[in-house]
């Protein structure tokens, strides 16, 4: 092509998504629902029953454009948590906030924070906005190390991210080690809570919304793809200090977050019913993945969310074998940890079943 590609966009390799059942069933000749997906971190009860009633009322009214400024959502999410209703921008996912942030704060005179292993958007984002990304080597257990993050603060530092809990790690950092890093922030940098799925977590979820009363240099994202079983939605959302929210909106394209979505997310955050059984499974599931995994030897991260992350010494080899039997879990190479693979939990029965296929596998 005779067509010059922007620099920034020339070295980019696309973000590798879990591969979709359709696929693999597809080239194995089965049916879809004889496959079990845990590639990609869904909530496996479906879409929030709340959510699913509201969709199909919905439908009726698509030959409307939606709110650009979701006005019902954003109040009731703001009654919901009792922040100012100005403080949150709504995303096509919360990935697309991830972006906006890319647009507003990061150019080649600027470096990006985060840390190894951490959620692989953060490194597209920089390089697509042509930052330079500083990875910060991790602690014991594949934590974020939150000191050594501070220590590679330098003066073009423009944004810190966290994954809270991370992901393909599960890793949850505590409310003190947060509060501990976040007095040494200086506020010219803005630091990215990235909380999906702060709504799951099986242990004690700190509280970054406590900071937004004191700094104006903190952004929390949310979703509802993960809790609320809303993936194929696409709708997120973040929460900051009104000035970080308005510079934020001026590359947001005006009808970013579509109509269904908006609708649903309104009759998910009430749907308190739908979230307390997905913990509940993801609290049966943890218990049988960790014992699966010390009856076996295995090395695993203690998972703070609905996924774990197994040592199983050829993570792509293991991934191959586990499709053939008609089961998608995640390699781990893109994330540089090639010896592990990712498990998202499924259905009791689907958990079950990747269970007696790994176990003839290792
Ligand atoms: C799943 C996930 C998201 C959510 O992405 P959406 O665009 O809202 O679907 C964001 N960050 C992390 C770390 C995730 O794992």
């Amino acid at each position: 092509m005779k067509i010059s590609i922007n620099k920034n966009i020339e070295s980019l390799t696309p973000y590798q998504p879990g591969r979709p059942i359709e696929d693999l069933a597809r080239e194995l000749g089965i049916p879809n629902n004889t496959i079990a997906k845990l590639a990609s971190n869904e909530c496996p009860l479906g879409p929030s029953y709340k959510a699913l009633d509201a969709m199909k009322k919905a439908c009726s009214e698509m030959n409307y454009y939606p709110d650009g400024g979701a006005f019902f959502l954003r109040n009731k999410l703001s009654k919901h948590f009792g922040i100012d209703k100005e403080q949150f921008i709504f995303g096509n996912g919360s990935n697309e906030i991830l972006e906006l942030i890319g647009h507003c704060f990061v150019n080649e005179e600027t470096s990006v924070i985060a840390s190894e292993h951490a959620f692989i958007v953060y490194k597209l984002i920089t390089k697509m906005f042509g930052g330079n990304l500083i990875e910060v080597p991790v602690s014991k257990g594949l934590e974020h190390n939150l000191d050594a993050m501070v220590e590679a603060i330098t003066d073009d530092t423009r944004v810190i991210f966290i994954c809270n809990p991370n992901n393909p790690t599960g890793t949850l950092l505590s409310q003190e080690k947060l509060d501990k890093f976040i007095a040494q922030v200086a506020d010219n940098i803005l630091i990215v809570f990235d909380e999906a799925y702060a709504e799951i977590v099986l242990d004690e979820m700190p509280d970054t919304f406590e900071y937004l009363k004191t700094k104006n240099n903190v952004i929390v994202l949310r979703t509802f793809s993960k809790a609320y079983g809303l993936a194929g939605l696409r709708i997120g959302y973040g929460i900051a200090n009104q000035e970080i929210i308005s510079i934020l909106n001026k590359p947001r394209q005006p009808f970013n977050v579509n109509r269904i979505a908006q609708i649903a997310a309104c009759a998910a955050i009430e749907d308190e019913k739908f979230v307390g059984e997905f913990k509940d499974l993801c609290n049966s599931s943890r218990n049988l993945f960790v014992d699966f995994c010390i009856k076996h030897n295995l090395e695993y991260i203690k998972p703070a969310a609905n996924f774990i992350l197994i040592k199983v010494l050829n993570g792509l080899d293991i991934f191959n074998k586990l499709q053939e039997k008609g089961i998608i879990v995640r390699p781990m190479q893109p994330y540089n940890l090639p010896e592990w693979i990712r498990i998202s939990y499924g259905t009791l029965e689907e958990n079950k079943k990747c269970l007696d296929a790994l176990a003839e596998l290792i």
